[in-house]
C-alpha cells in the first residue's frame, strides 16, 4: 500500500521544538502548559508577540528550528521503517518552502526516516498538496493541519489527523501515538 505523511507536527514535534528555541532566544521560561493550550498553529501568542513579530521571529530562526535536533514523535521512525520493510511505499509531502527541499530530505535521512528516491515532495502550497496526493493514489494520508485536511475529504483514501491542540474540532480518525498505526493497518 501507499502511505503519505506530512512532516512538521505530523512526524516530528516541530512547534514544541520551536517553543523551546523561542524561550531561549527571548530569555523567557514560558511553560509547556501554555504550549498545549494553544488553539492556533502559530506559537507567538504564548510569548505575547503580535502576528507580525511572531512571523519575523519564526523567519529569523527557521534554519535553527528546522535543522537542529527536533525530536520525532515517539514510534514515528520505527513505524515508517516497518512499513518499508513490509514492502509498503512511504511518501513525504511537506509544504516547507522550496529552498528547504534538499536539506529537509537530508535531515529526514540523518534522523532515521526511510526516504526512497522520488518519494519526497517539498515546496508546494497547502492548497497544492491535494494535487500531489491525488496523483500518487495514496491509500493513507496523515497531516496535522486543518486547512490541508479540509481540501482532501473528497479523495478516496484513508485520511487521518495527527492529534494536536489546534485540530480538535476536526471530525476525522485520529492518530494520537504512532504505535496505533500497526493496529489500523492490520
Ligand atoms: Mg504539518
Amino acid at each position: 500500500m501507499k502511505f503519505g505523511f506530512d512532516i512538521d507536527d505530523t512526524l516530528i514535534n516541530l512547534r514544541e521544538h520551536a517553543f523551546h528555541i523561542y524561550n531561549h532566544k527571548l530569555k523567557q521560561n514560558i511553560g509547556l502548559d501554555a504550549f498545549h493550550a494553544l488553539t492556533t498553529m502559530e506559537i507567538h501568542s504564548a510569548f505575547g508577540l503580535t502576528k507580525e513579530e511572531g512571523g519575523k521571529l519564526w523567519s529569523s530562526l527557521r534554519d535553527d528550528i528546522y535543522y537542529s535536533q527536533c525530536p520525532s514523535f515517539p514510534y514515528a521512525v520505527d513505524i515508517l521503517q516497518e512499513l518499508v520493510h513490509q514492502g509498503h511505499e512511504v511518501y513525504y509531502i511537506t509544504a516547507r518552502a522550496k529552498e528547504h527541499t534538499d536539506r529537509t530530505e537530508k535531515w529526514l535521512i540523518a534522523n532515521g526516516f526511510p526516504v526512497v528516491e522520488g518519494h519526497f515532495y517539498c515546496g508546494m502550497s497547502d492548497s497544492e498538496k491535494v494535487h500531489i496526493i491525488e496523483k500518487l493514489n495514496l491509500d493513507y494520508y496523515f497531516d496535522d493541519k486543518p486547512a490541508v485536511l479540509e481540501t482532501l475529504s473528497h479523495l478516496p483514501l484513508n485520511l487521518y489527523v495527527k492529534d494536536r491542540s489546534y485540530n480538535q474540532h476536526l471530525d476525522l480518525p485520529r492518530i494520537v501515538s504512532w504505535d496505533e498505526l500497526r493496529e489500523i493497518i492490520k
